[in-house]
């Protein structure tokens, strides 16, 4: 452990004894929320793209309320910034970035990918969406728009991708199986035969 992270260790106790002490949040909550925290990873958000693309009634409500949608499908998101749910159709592709910071939808999608930090990624996907996807073999069409939406501490946002072509009567299973981090980033699109 270097200097910072033995700092940091000190200040995250002493917040989190202080937050106990002041009745803000119990242990047991605490802990609860760690382990949701870490639970979560593409999987869950892979199943949830899954079952969007298999249920008509639940992939409305996720594009409606996302928060409300995730939360039915099991992930716990009290007290945490709402989640957008951004669904990509034949006219319009969506990318995901955060060009302040790292902001994502952990407690859907766990830990964002190293890249989406960057500040590569950062700056280049508002000035040059369709040149950074090109860079992912992500080839858009000139006729489909490319909407790039800013994750932010207020807000955070996930892509529905479309449904790959060849995968009718696949199961939720099968189907999340194709489905990676970057798809719901928006850099890119998920195929049936990876
Ligand atoms: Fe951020």
């Amino acid at each position: 452990m270097n200097v910072r992270e033995a700092e940091s260790g000190r200040l995250l106790a002493a917040l989190t004894s202080l937050l106990s002490e002041r009745g803000l949040i119990s242990d047991d909550e605490l802990a609860a929320r760690m382990a949701i925290t870490e639970s979560a990873s593409p999987k869950q958000g892979a199943r949830i793209v899954a079952r969007a693309w298999t249920d008509p009634g639940f992939r409305e409500r996720l594009l409606a309320d996302g928060t409300a949608a995730v939360e039915e499908a099991g992930v716990f998101m009290r007290g945490l910034p709402p989640l957008g749910v951004l669904e990509n159709t034949s006219e319009v592709h969506n990318v995901v970035v955060c060009t302040l910071c790292s902001c994502y939808p952990r407690a859907v999608l766990g830990y964002p990918p190293f890249w989406f930090k960057s500040p590569g990624y950062r700056a280049r996907t508002v000035r040059d969406p369709r040149g950074v996807l090109a860079e992912w073999g992500t080839a858009i069409p000139e006729d489909v728009r490319i909407r790039v939406v800013d994750s932010t501490a207020d807000y955070r946002w996930m892509v529905l991708p479309m449904r790959p072509a060849g995968t009718e009567g696949w199961s939720a299973e099968a189907l999340a199986d194709l489905v990676r981090d970057s798809d719901m980033i928006g850099v890119t699109q998920p195929k049936a035969s990876l």
